[in-house]
C-alpha cells in the first residue's frame, strides 16, 4: 500500500514537473511571439503615425485663424486678407461721402463700433464692422 502510495506521488510529483517545464516553455515561447509581433507591428505602424503627425503639426502650423470682416455702416471695407486686419474707409451713409484715407483696425469677434464726423455733411456718422471666425 505504502508503495502504491509512493508511486502515485512519484507520478504526481513528475506530471507537475512535466506541466511545469511545459508551461515555462510554452510562456517564453509565447512572450518571445508576442514581442516580435509586437515589434513587428510597431514598426510597420509607426512609420504612417509618425508622417500623420508631422502632417498634422503642420496643418496646425499653417491653419491660423480666419476672419471675415463686413461693413455694416459708416465704412467701406477697403482691404482684408483673413487675418483679423481690415483697411476700411470711412463713409457717411447720409450723404455717400467715402474717405479717401484707409484707416486700419484689428477685430477679431462681433461687432467693431466707431464714429466719425463727415466733413461734408456733418453728419455724425456711425461705423460699424462685424466680424466673425470662419
Ligand atoms: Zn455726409
Amino acid at each position: 500500500m505504502k508503495k502504491l502510495i509512493v508511486c502515485l506521488m512519484a507520478f504526481i510529483l513528475a506530471f507537475m514537473l512535466v506541466a511545469c517545464g511545459n508551461s515555462l516553455e510554452k510562456t517564453s515561447e509565447e512572450s518571445t511571439g508576442t514581442a516580435a509581433t509586437t515589434t513587428a507591428q510597431s514598426a510597420t505602424s509607426d512609420a504612417p503615425t509618425a508622417a500623420a503627425t508631422t502632417t498634422e503639426a503642420y496643418e496646425e502650423e499653417e491653419t491660423q485663424p480666419q476672419y471675415y470682416h463686413s461693413a455694416i455702416q459708416g465704412c467701406v471695407i477697403e482691404n482684408q486678407d483673413g487675418s483679423d486686419e481690415v483697411k476700411y474707409c470711412e463713409k457717411c451713409e447720409s450723404c455717400g461721402y467715402v474717405s479717401s484715407s484707409t484707416r486700419t483696425i484689428h477685430h477679431t469677434f462681433g461687432t467693431y463700433n466707431s464714429s466719425f464726423t463727415c466733413p461734408q455733411c456733418g453728419n455724425v456718422q456711425k461705423v460699424e464692422i462685424e466680424s466673425h471666425e470662419n
